[in-house]
């Protein structure tokens, strides 16, 4: 068994840096060891919908760190190494290839992956799927002016690939399976905004629609969907969603879920293995329940909190969800993840581009999306944090500022 200090990461994304690099800076003075199954070192994802599809630069800016960072810092980044089991008795982990790592403490940052479509046609070529830079990369070259993009799923990734496609000229339509984009994450009403906004811009936005098959002599020339309508396609993006790296450590008999079932420092079911980012089903003291959240932030200042609870004293990691999108000049702020609501609630016109829309549960604030107002997020995280009364009244008056009735909660 390795001496206790080691601290081994399985998953190179931004989770897994970002521990890596908490470690270090908390004082941790042992080996860190992060084995990634990419080539790339640690990287954020947003852009990979966005500026990077849009732009012509390189990937290098949506490191986490140069690639300098690691050695520098004595973190052993082993790239291209994929960890294939967890031998819980003999703490280590054994990666494809025939490598074995000791673990005092073991972090599972392993992320997600996209799913499929299982329909006919769905292995032709033409078929994209945003996950990694190198995936962003192929089909930036294929969004050029006058290509027909279709898109199928409106969730936020399919919609920030719709609006770079669009950006660059393409011809695109979304085809959703739900009655209304953003259908698992948002209320019928701000899907719809949404959707009008991709309108606006010239996008064909089909809901209701589900997809039978995908038609071509070898690439994909069409999209056919269950009702008979068919749409030309140079190229189609999938976007429906991912399914979470958990089965390694369902090998190693630890509990998973949706995800792998962590507490609120991290800790797994196993006390020397941790879990964070997209693949842990955490749970969150402020909303009181277990959930899963594939955010920035999340993979941000949770891995932080999580990485801090393996090499020094555990404080639970509470935070109201925070996710952004950022779909044509739209910036959409999302607070909170209410699973329910008995009415909403919208401050300032939707007709101008800039207004919240509060997720009521009586009187408590349960969750809010704000378009265009992304100072707004800190007080509507408060709002939703605290257990104070609001009239519907007051959310809607603009005379009167939300931080000032967000300090109501202190
Ligand atoms: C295109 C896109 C756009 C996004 N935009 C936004 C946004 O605007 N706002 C927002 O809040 N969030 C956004 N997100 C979400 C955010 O990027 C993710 O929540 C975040 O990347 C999750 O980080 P992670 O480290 O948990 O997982 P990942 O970043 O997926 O990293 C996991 C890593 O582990 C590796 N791995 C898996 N299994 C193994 C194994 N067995 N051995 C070794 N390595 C392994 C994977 O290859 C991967 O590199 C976006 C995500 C994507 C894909």
């Amino acid at each position: 068994m390795a001496d206790c200090e080691t601290r081994v990461i399985i998953g190179a994304g931004h989770a897994g840096g970002r521990a890596a690099e908490a470690m270090r800076q908390a004082g941790f003075a042992g080996e860190i060891v992060v084995i990634g199954e990419e080539p790339h070192v640690p990287y954020e994802r947003p852009p990979l919908s966005k500026e990077l599809l849009t732009g012509d630069e390189g990937p290098d800016k949506t490191f986490l760190n140069p690639p300098e960072f690691y050695a520098d810092n004595a973190i052993d980044l082993r790239l291209n190494a994929r960890a294939v089991r967890i031998d819980r008795a003999g703490h280590r982990v054994l990666v494809a290839g025939g490598d074995a790592v000791d673990y005092g403490k073991l972090l599972i940052a392993t992320g997600g992956r996209v799913r499929h479509l299982a329909c006919k046609g769905a292995d032709l070529a033409g078929i994209h799927t945003i996950r990694t830079i190198d995936d962003s990369l192929s089909l930036r070259p294929r969004l050029t002016e006058g290509a027909r993009v279709v898109v199928i799923g409106g969730g936020f990734i399919g919609l920030e690939v719709a609006a770079s496609a669009r950006t660059r000229g393409a011809h695109v339509t979304v085809v959703e399976l739900a009655d209304q984009v953003l259908a698992r994450v948002a209320d019928p009403a701000v899907g719809d905004l949404v959707a009008d906004l991709h309108r606006s811009r010239g996008v064909h936005v089909m809901t209701g629609a589900t997809v039978e098959r995908l038609d071509g002599n070898g690439r994909v020339a069409e999209v056919i969907c269950t009702d008979g309508e068919t749409v030309a396609a140079d190229v189609v993006v999938v976007g429906i969603g991912i399914l979470p790296n958990q089965e390694i450590a369902a090998d190693a008999g630890l509990e998973v879920a949706n995800g792998i079932v962590a507490d609120a420092f991290g800790q797994t079911s196993d006390p020397d293995i941790f879990a964070a980012g997209d693949v842990a089903f955490h749970y969150n003291p402020i909303l009181g329940r277990h959930l899963r959240l594939e955010s920035w932030e999340n993979a941000q200042l949770g891995a932080i909190a999580v990485a801090r609870n393996m090499v020094s004293d555990p404080q639970p990691y509470a935070a109201v969800p925070w996710f952004w999108s950022d779909q044509f000049d739209l910036n959409l702020q999302v607070v909170g993840a209410p699973e329910t609501w008995d009415r909403l609630v919208t401050r300032g016109d939707p007709e101008t581009g800039r207004s919240v829309i509060f997720y009521m549960d009586g009187a408590h604030v349960c969750g809010a999306t704000a378009f265009n107002q992304g100072r707004e997020a800190r007080p509507l995280r408060r709002m939703v944090e605290s257990s104070a009364a609001f009239t519907d009244a007051e959310l809607a008056d603009e005379s009167l500022r939300l931080r000032d009735l967000a300090a109501r909660g202190d």
